[in-house]
């Protein structure tokens, strides 16, 4: 299920984003909830040619054709797209019988993961920042038990990751190639300065319950949305950064990258979330922030002992990089 395409190249009408907001705005398909506007989930499937049914009335709506597969949840911000989890800025709402969902959730997540030729300017692909986190007096998070640090294994994973990209032709470059620190400003500055077309940073992360374990993907938060892990909305929100010059295509890479380590690390899918991260603040470029497993999970750990497991990884978050390539390339034919 999960091989299912997280892009669908049919739908081919950019009239779906040049003309569905006008049409939306002007009938009574829109909702103003809890200060946000919020549009009809089973008109925008209507605009964009999906059919609609109830998974749970009133609860669980899904969206699908023979390609594609979207399922909301009544109060949720998490829905499954092709079976990927996508965060939405905001929770799915109820209104005149049926579900809504944010016009700003519409525009930032639906519309690029639909129609991504509505996306102005595909991108070239060329030169590829990666970026361990962390090093020298910062080590990350640790698993003294496997005596383990993220510092350590994030630079092995870019290590290897480097060498299949640069297989593939691509030119790459990392903020750091050995045990240093390095400050967050000087990751984004560095990658800007040498005009990376991509930006990965790599973590692994930890938690206090052992038992969480699984693969999340960080994208920059667009404007006018809370993060993921905050449901207030602030006015500081509001605020474009560098790094939403490339909201689009943020979470494009992000979903073909999380999907293909995915499918090939057998991970549990903790979703492709938002946060203002620092490093993904002014950077420039499409950018990521990929945490690639709890270090504070024994399985997890043990698993990170290993060189395969390690090169698996990389080579998983390679393919995910040549899936975007593939849709660049596809944009740009057209
Ligand atoms: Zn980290």
């Amino acid at each position: 299920m999960i091989a299912r395409r997280l892009t669908t190249f049919k739908i081919t009408s950019l009239w779906i984003y040049l003309i569905l907001p006008i049409a939306v705005q002007s009938a009574s398909h829109q909702a103003r909830i809890q200060n946000t506007d919020y549009w009809d989930l089973r008109y925008i499937a209507n605009c964009v040619g999906l059919e609609t049914s109830w998974i749970l009335p009133n609860e669980q709506l899904k969206l699908y054709s023979s390609q594609i597969d979207l399922r909301f949840q009544l109060h949720k911000k998490e829905y499954t797209h092709n079976d990927l989890k996508v965060y939405l800025g905001y929770p799915v709402a109820k209104h005149r019988g049926s579900l809504y969902i944010s016009k700003n959730d519409f525009r930032k997540v639906l519309i690029p993961l639909l129609v991504p030729k509505a996306i102005k300017n595909p991108k070239k692909l060329y030169r590829i920042v990666i970026d361990p986190g962390h090093g020298g007096k910062d080590p990350g998070t640790q698993n003294h038990r496997y005596n383990l640090s993220e510092k350590d294994l994030v630079l092995k994973v870019a290590q290897k990751l480097k060498l299949l990209l640069q297989k593939r032709g691509y030119k790459v470059l990392m903020t750091r190639n050995s045990d240093v620190f390095l400050r967050l400003e000087e990751r984004a500055e560095f990658s800007n300065r040498n005009r990376a077309d991509l930006f990965l940073s790599l973590h692994f992360n930890a938690a206090s319950t052992k038992s969480v374990h699984g693969l999340e993907t960080f994208l920059y938060t667009p404007p006018y949305q809370p993060s993921t892990y905050r449901t207030k909305y602030l006015a500081s929100d509001k605020i474009i950064r560098k790094g939403n010059i490339n909201d689009d295509w943020n979470i494009i890479v992000g979903s073909l990258v999380q999907r293909r380590i995915l499918m090939t690390m057998r991970l549990k899918d903790r979703g492709i979330k938002k946060a203002r991260f620092q490093v993904l603040r002014d950077i420039t470029s499409p950018g990521m922030l990929l945490e690639l497993g709890f270090l504070s999970n024994d399985a997890t750990a043990r698993s990170l002992r290993s060189d395969d497991y390690l090169f698996n990884l990389a080579l998983s978050i390679t393919n995910g990089v040549l899936d975007y390539q593939k849709l660049l390339n596809l944009l740009r034919s057209r």
